[in-house]
């Protein structure tokens, strides 16, 4: 099966990785905007894969580029590991060409000031009641084009989104027969030594934690100011953390697609410096993402930023520690109460020596991967647009452990208050 990779960063070397692992995938296609990265991918991974490894330059905001490439390398799906900017655009070329789609995060604008986007914008957050910059109902807006092409999109296979949702799937599949509250937790106890530096894209990781929080709770959104509601708690392998509820873009798929839920918070550990430092980038002005004059010429403050931050795919190497993620659920099995939490851990250290990568993107890119099989093999099949908890959860299950993310279930957790 032909699989075509978009964007070469952190996540996608994890991916590429394993896909390489995995017989499902004969040819692979690494297309990015830096091509040379690309070819190191390529090169470095190469010897140990029966998979065919090729590269290509593509810019994926621009549909013409991805149409060419597409109708040369003719890939059966297509894998997205750039950046929400470009869900869209390739999702169109996707249809153009006839493959299926995978990506492992929502639609958001680069360009937040675009004043059409911003008019739908204003209309989504009073309908919704939630203010995040990225939503799902663009790519769900696909859903038609979709089905009558006869093709798969397959949305937000990372590990939140992503695992988060199939962990979902499978607690109501086996342990529930209603889901009422689920508290998503992710964890990273790992240190990198740096003062500052995010462990994903900084532009998209920095949006996401500056911007207000929100949960689900009785049908509909209850909006928060950013890091005001606060928790702690006692991870295991990592041990007590405290962590603040932002607002995450499973919470919106899970609400429409679990029945009868009544409230899903999402949670995410940060310590006082990492606060520290955004804190003061935001009060002087550097994550907007507003251009400015700068000495005679036109700068983006977040994107000027990302070029001083280090580069998160460089972090491996220095990043101690383990990651914890996953999920509580309470609801009743039977005519009981009961509660359930399954996550997985993951040792940065450990990610590093196996695939070069810390374990933020490779608890992203595995899971990317494994989507991207359930589809490339047809265990996964359907048209239209989906996301991950829709299908039988399972086969996925499996190849977590089975491609480095073992999970645990406890059935006796601490809850979150
Ligand atoms: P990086 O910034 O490390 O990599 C992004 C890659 O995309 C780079 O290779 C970049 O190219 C390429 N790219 C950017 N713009 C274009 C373009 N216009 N055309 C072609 N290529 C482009 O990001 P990560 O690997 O950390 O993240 C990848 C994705 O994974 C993001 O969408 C992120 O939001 C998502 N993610 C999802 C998570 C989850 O759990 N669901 C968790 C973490 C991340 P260049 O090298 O030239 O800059």
């Amino acid at each position: 099966m032909k699989l075509l990779v978009i964007g070469c960063g952190g996540v996608a070397s994890v991916a590429v990785f394993k896909c390489c692992q995995n017989p499902v995938f004969t040819e692979i296609c690494i297309a990015s905007r830096t091509e040379s990265k690309c070819v190191e991918l390529a090169d470095r991974l190469q010897p140990n894969t029966k998979a065919k490894l090729t590269t290509a330059t593509v810019d994926a905001d621009d549909f013409d580029s991805l149409v060419s490439l597409m109708k040369e390398f003719e890939p059966h799906t297509v894998l997205n590991v750039a950046l929400p900017y470009q869900d869209l655009t390739i999702m169109d070329a996707c249809l153009e060409c006839g493959a299926n789609y995978v990506d492992t995060a929502n639609f958001e604008p680069e360009d937040t000031d675009d004043p059409a986007w911003r008019a739908t914008y204003e209309k989504r957050c009073k309908e919704e009641g939630f203010t995040a910059y990225f939503d799902y109902s663009w790519q769900w807006a696909y859903d038609e084009k979709f089905k009558k092409a006869g093709l798969t999109a397959l949305l937000g296979t990372g590990f939140d989104p992503g695992v988060t949702s199939v962990f979902t799937a499978y607690a109501l599949k086996h342990y529930f027969d209603e889901i009422h509250y689920i508290d998503i937790l992710d964890c990273n106890g790992g240190d990198h030594g740096y003062p500052f530096a995010t462990n994903f894209n900084p532009e998209i990781n920095l949006r996401e934690v500056s911007a207000n929080g929100s949960y689900w709770e009785n049908g509909h959104w209850v909006e928060t100011k950013p890091m005001e509601i606060k928790r702690e708690y006692n991870f295991d392998g990592v041990g007590m953390k405290d962590m603040y509820l932002l607002h995450h873009e499973e919470i919106e798929s899970l609400a429409k697609n679990i029945p009868n839920v009544k409230r899903i918070r999402f949670f995410m550990t940060f310590g006082q410096s990492y606060l520290t430092h955004m804190n003061c980038l935001q009060n002087v002005g550097m994550l907007s993402t507003t251009p400015v004059m700068f000495e005679g010429r036109e700068i983006v403050p977040i994107k000027f930023l990302k070029a001083l931050l280090p580069d998160p795919a460089s972090l491996g190497p220095r990043t101690v520690g383990k990651t914890n993620i996953g999920c509580i659920f309470r609801g009743v099995k039977n005519g009981e109460e009961k509660c359930i939490y399954i996550y997985n851990m993951c040792d940065h250290q450990e990610c590093y020596k196996e695939t070069g990568a810390q374990a933020v993107s490779y608890t992203t890119g595995v899971p990317a991967m494994i989507g991207t099989a359930m589809i490339a093999s047809g265990t996964w099949s359907g048209a239209g647009v989906f996301n991950v908890e829709e299908f039988d959860p399972d086969p996925y299950m499996d190849a977590l452990n089975k491609y480095g993310l073992p999970w645990v279930v406890d059935e006796n957790p601490v809850l979150v208050d």
